[in-house]
């Protein structure tokens, strides 16, 4: 056995192949406690087969199984879309502060002011980056603020005798989210077409806008990374007809500091925290939503809102369910630990740190761009936002697809960006890589990206076998998400 053998053999190990008859990691005291009767034999069982194993066998066992996670700690991680920026320690640490996480969500409003407040803060920074007059922090995910938002926009038209504007315009570059949140709001969902530009197409805007409009849903930047300079005058339209404009800023990474959706037009819009406010996220939350709205949706927006009472001592606050309320998101009020990490985010930037971010956030875009677009086809050739989306149409002309240049990345410890999306794109690589990478990592990144191009011409088999490094190689990914198979059993 080479030395190569044996800790590729370790690296597979499971407790069960630490166990020893007999071996115990702990030593529990006699118990005092005097011996209680049994209970039905039916409700006990007998096969419960576990691994005797050592303290040291189990804390080893863990930490390779941790390290063999991919995560913004460990390397590059350029998943466009999600924006996996580094989370900030401080968030967790401030998180972590026993008067935040040792409090109960149903504990009397007067016992938790500090926690009211943080909350009543938080969505005032939010409305102050929006530009909107109100928000509720209640959704829990950024596809669960735009059911919200669409909500809200059904119970509007409802509330002014106008239940038949059933139809809600989507951009055919937007995240699937959209489409599946309107669905489940009770609309109809007419897919718009993308103009050459990579925007949203202005005369399928005015084609669609008639009295059964109830509203569009845009991103801003779209999902090519791409800012469309007709925005306002797209919000003008659906306004015009009678509909109310969603936006979806799960990607504030662009706008912070520099342009609010209130001014552009919109009506209401959800912020992902777990993406531009740098809170962990993957793995499917915990995660925050929140809605901001403009005037005309306030009074339905999730219920609870803060608020502040202004009283002759002291400020005081509490929760309270707006007049035309959709009602509750969930059983709470959202991820607290979440909206501590966000807050704490925020603060720690303050105003003239994010509009930096933003600033960063698209300067390492296009320098990804112009680096690789001799390489990489650009799939619109326009100055980018926050994002960049490449098609690896000249390497599938040579057999090589975009999934085995994602696999590869990972022999070169980059995780794959986002890919075959969006889905306007043929063999599209969507590659966001925050403003949180310094000039180096993008350079070595830029690097692996060229060798990678290299191998497609000169030694593609390394691709289509990719990735090599990983204990176990290409899954049926589709079926593990499906059917996760998370119970160990006993061999
Ligand atoms: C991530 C994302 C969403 C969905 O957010 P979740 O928190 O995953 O529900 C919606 N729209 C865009 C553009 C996104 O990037």
């Amino acid at each position: 056995m080479t030395t190569h053998d044996i800790s590729a053999q370790r690296a597979h190990q499971t407790l069960w192949d630490l166990s020893a008859p007999g071996r115990s990691g702990i030593r529990l005291p006699e118990s005092d406690v005097p011996k209680q009767p049994m209970p039905d034999a039916s409700l006990l069982r007998e096969d419960l087969r576990l691994p005797e194993v050592s303290e040291l066998d189990v804390v080893r066992h863990y930490t390779r199984l941790a390290q063999k996670n991919f995560s913004v700690d460990t390397n590059f991680y350029p998943l466009g879309s999600c924006t996996m920026k580094y989370n900030p320690k401080i968030n967790d640490m401030v998180a972590s502060q026993p008067g935040f996480s040792g409090i109960h969500p149903l504990q009397p409003e007067e016992t938790v002011q500090g926690a009211l407040e943080l909350m009543y803060r938080l969505q005032r920074d939010l409305q102050a980056i929006t530009g909107m007059p109100a928000g509720s922090l209640a959704p829990l995910a950024g596809a669960h603020g735009e059911l919200a938002g669409v909500l809200m926009i059904k119970a509007y038209h409802e509330a002014n005798g106008e239940p038949d504007r059933k139809v809600m315009l989507i951009p055919d570059s937007a995240h699937g989210t959209n489409p599946a949140s309107a669905s489940m709001g009770g609309f109809e969902v007419v897919t718009l077409p993308s103009d050459s530009n990579g925007s949203l197409d202005l005369a399928a805007v005015e084609a669609a806008a008639n009295d059964r409009l109830a509203g569009l849903m845009i991103t801003i930047p779209n999902t090519l990374g791409l800012f469309n300079p007709n925005i306002a005058r797209i919000c003008e339209i659906v306004h015009g007809a009678g509909g109310l404009v969603y936006g979806d800023g799960a990607n504030m990474n662009a706008l912070l500091g520099r342009a609010r959706p209130y001014d552009l037009g919109f009506d209401v819009v959800h912020l992902n925290l777990h993406k531009t406010t740098s809170t962990p996220h993957g793995g499917g939350g915990p995660g925050a939503g929140p809605v901001c709205v403009g005037e005309r949706l306030a009074p339905y927006l999730p219920s609870p809102v803060v608020e502040m009472v202004e009283d002759a001592e002291r400020a005081r606050y509490r929760f309270a369910t707006p007049a035309n309320s959709i009602g509750t998101m969930s059983a709470g009020h959202g991820n607290f630990g979440v909206l501590v990490r966000s807050y704490t985010y925020l603060r720690a930037l303050g105003a003239d740190g994010l509009r930096q971010a933003s600033g960063d956030a698209v300067l390492n875009a296009n320098y990804l761009r112009r680096k690789l677009e001799h390489v990489y086809r650009v799939a619109v050739d326009r100055t980018c936002m926050h994002e960049v989306v490449f098609t690896g149409r000249p390497q599938r002309e040579k057999g090589v697809k975009a999934l085995d240049i994602s696999k590869r990345m990972i022999d070169y410890g980059v995780h794959p960006p986002t890919m075959y999306f969006p889905l306007i794109v043929e063999e599209a690589l969507m590659v966001e890589p925050t403003e949180t990478e310094s000039k180096e990592t993008l350079d070595a990144f830029i690097e692996v990206m060229i060798a990678i191009a290299r191998e497609v011409e000169e030694s593609p088999e390394l691709l289509h076998e990719a990735p090599h490094v990983t204990p176990v190689g290409r899954l049926d990914e589709a079926r593990a998400a499906r059917q996760p198979d998370l119970r160990w059993q006993a061999p």
